[in-house]
């Protein structure tokens, strides 16, 4: 996004910011670092506002983000579902489905709307939609924004920011990562952040049950393409089995993509109705235009979708099959 365009849009968020006095902020379903993070970032700056935010999520949060300031605020919506909040912001939800209906419900009462956000198939539900899709994480873009509007940070909007940056661009490994990103984290660190309490916190306080998940969930992988496809299921007993959590197979399908020569990693988790599928390439797929072929999104690097049936053999002929077609569709050929 251009300069000018960021800096217009930044002004009219701060209008409606200071306007608005209940303000509600909408995590997604499954939240993840760079959600739990731009929406922690958000209410934190929110209170330092002198405004009354309300942290609405309908899901659970994943243990290893309990460290955020200010997350213990978050609120289930069905209390609050004759609510109408002044503003209502959603961060990192690329359509408004993504935070349940719920969510979706307190949204569309909302006298105004914000969506900032960083997925390509964003389809800017909002009155006011700040949507780049170049920025590695919507906490880069929400500190970009905050910036240019020159709102105070502190050390707990930093935290919070850093978070999120950090686990979206997989510790600043990822194609999307620029110059930027590190003038950006640069400065979220001079806010005296604890780097140790994040990394230990996000990467370094795996269960056992989410351990021993992984463990199963190694075991199940099975190779195509010339090792070029990998893919890991998590089935119902798996998750019995090990007594994991809801959240404990995230990051499962990085391991996947991880291993040498594998340029698709898949993880397929099994649900009651329906199969979660999780993508990962490392060079040349583009999991979007496969993540589509089954009504998902997300981005080039990692997208997600929902098969809506649990034959889960059937689930990998069909993904293999799309797999194959985008990996030919890329020139990939010497694995027929
Ligand atoms: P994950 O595999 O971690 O669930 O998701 C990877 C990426 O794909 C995330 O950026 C997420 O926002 C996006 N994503 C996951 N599931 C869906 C989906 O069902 N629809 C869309 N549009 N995006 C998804
Ligand atoms: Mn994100």
């Amino acid at each position: 996004m251009d300069m000018m365009k960021l800096n217009n849009l930044s002004k009219e968020f701060k209008k409606l910011i200071l306007e608005s006095e209940n303000i509600a902020v909408g995590s997604h379903l499954n939240p993840d670092g760079d959600n739990l993070g731009s929406v922690t970032a958000m209410i934190t700056l929110l209170k330092n506002l002198g405004k009354k935010p309300v942290f609405l999520l309908d899901d659970l949060i994943p243990s290893s983000f309990l460290f955020l300031p200010n997350i213990s605020e978050g609120v289930s919506p069905s209390d609050l579902l004759n609510n109408k909040f002044d503003l209502f912001i959603a961060l990192d939800c690329s359509d408004a489905d993504r935070m349940g209906d719920n969510l979706k419900n307190i949204l569309n009462k909302s006298l105004k709307s914000i969506n900032i956000d960083h997925h390509k198939t964003n389809e800017n539900f909002a009155d006011l939609n700040i949507v780049d899709i170049k920025s590695p994480a919507t906490c880069e873009l929400l500190f970009r924004i905050l910036e240019k509007c020159e709102f105070n940070l502190d050390k707990d909007i930093a935290t919070s920011l850093y978070t999120g940056l950090s686990t979206d661009t997989g510790s600043f490994k990822y194609d999307s990562v620029n110059s930027e990103t590190f003038r950006i984290a640069s400065e979220l660190v001079k806010y005296n952040i604890n780097l140790n309490e994040i990394a230990v916190n996000v990467y370094q306080s795996r269960s056992l049950e989410k351990t021993n998940l992984l463990i199963r969930a190694l075991n199940s992988i099975e190779y195509y393409c010339d090792n070029k496809i990998a893919i890991a299921t998590v089935t119902i007993n798996d998750m019995d089995i090990t007594n994991a959590a809801k959240g404990d197979a995230d990051g499962i399908v990085e391991f996947v993509r991880d291993i040498e020569g594998v340029e698709l990693a898949v993880l397929l988790k099994e649900k009651k109705d329906s199969i979660r599928v999780s993508l990962r390439s490392k060079s040349v797929i583009n999991c979007t235009n496969i993540a589509s072929k089954f009504n998902g999104g997300g981005h080039v690097r990692a997208s997600g979708a929902t098969i809506d049936h649990t034959d889960l053999k059937k689930a990998i002929e069909e993904i293999v099959e799309a797999a194959r077609e985008e990996l030919w569709y890329e020139g990939v050929t010497n694995f027929w």
